[in-house]
């Protein structure tokens, strides 16, 4: 079973996956959890491409075909042997976030962006993505004060993650059987217990 987690900054996907893995496991199921971009050697360093802090900024196309390509790594080195042995795979970003990012926030079309990431993954869509919806200013304000200078919070950053949040929140009224959307400003043990349930829609 394929589940994987999207959100903008701060959404606190990287602190719920975790929890949710070690309730699963008490439930008996095997897992595996992931993030993006990343996960395996090589598409590590694409991530340091893509988010380190190097000089010269990347071509928005150039960007779109590096996170497909880290994906496709990703999804080949580690996903699918994790599906193929029966584990629950829950994964911290995956093609949504390009959806969101690179098609609605920063404007490349949004069928390109389709295309390009139909290629990488096939038919390896997950069964689940849950969305961890928070108003920008919340998440933003969460994040630590380094993360937030490399992300720009000027005007034009805080517009661009408002377009993220809006970009997620079209992907999920697409695409109600994939996608649920939970509220993350939430107690973290009220946002543990609606992941859980439906990701439990999922598992029968
Ligand atoms: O929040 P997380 O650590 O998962 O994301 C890493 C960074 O990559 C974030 O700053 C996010 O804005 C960016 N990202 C992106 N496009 C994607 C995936 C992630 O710009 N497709």
């Amino acid at each position: 079973t394929f589940v994987t987690f999207e959100g903008g900054e701060g959404a606190g996907k990287s602190t719920v996956v975790p929890k949710i893995a070690k309730d699963l496991e008490e439930k008996g199921y095997e897992t595996l959890v992931s993030r993006e971009p990343g996960g395996v050697a090589s598409a590590e360093q694409i991530r340091a491409i893509l988010l380190g802090d190097q000089e010269q900024i990347l071509d928005e196309y150039t960007e779109v075909l590096l996170f497909a390509a880290a994906r496709r790594q990703h999804l080949v080195e580690k996903i699918i042997p994790a599906l193929e042995a029966g584990k629950v795979v829950l994964c911290d970003r995956y093609l949504d976030s390009s959806l969101a990012y690179q098609g609605y926030a920063s404007g490349v079309d949004m069928e390109q962006v389709k295309m390009i990431n139909m290629f990488a993954v096939q038919h390896w869509l997950p069964e689940r993505t849950i969305f961890l919806d928070l108003p920008v200013e919340i998440g933003l304000s969460r994040i630590t004060k380094n993360a937030r200078e490399e992300n720009r919070l000027d005007q034009a950053g805080i517009d661009f993650h408002e377009r993220v949040r809006e970009g997620y929140q079209l992907l999920a009224k697409e695409d109600p059987e994939r996608y649920r959307i939970v509220q993350a400003n939430q107690s973290m043990e009220q946002v543990e217990k609606a992941v859980l349930q439906y990701i439990q829609e999922v598992l029968g």
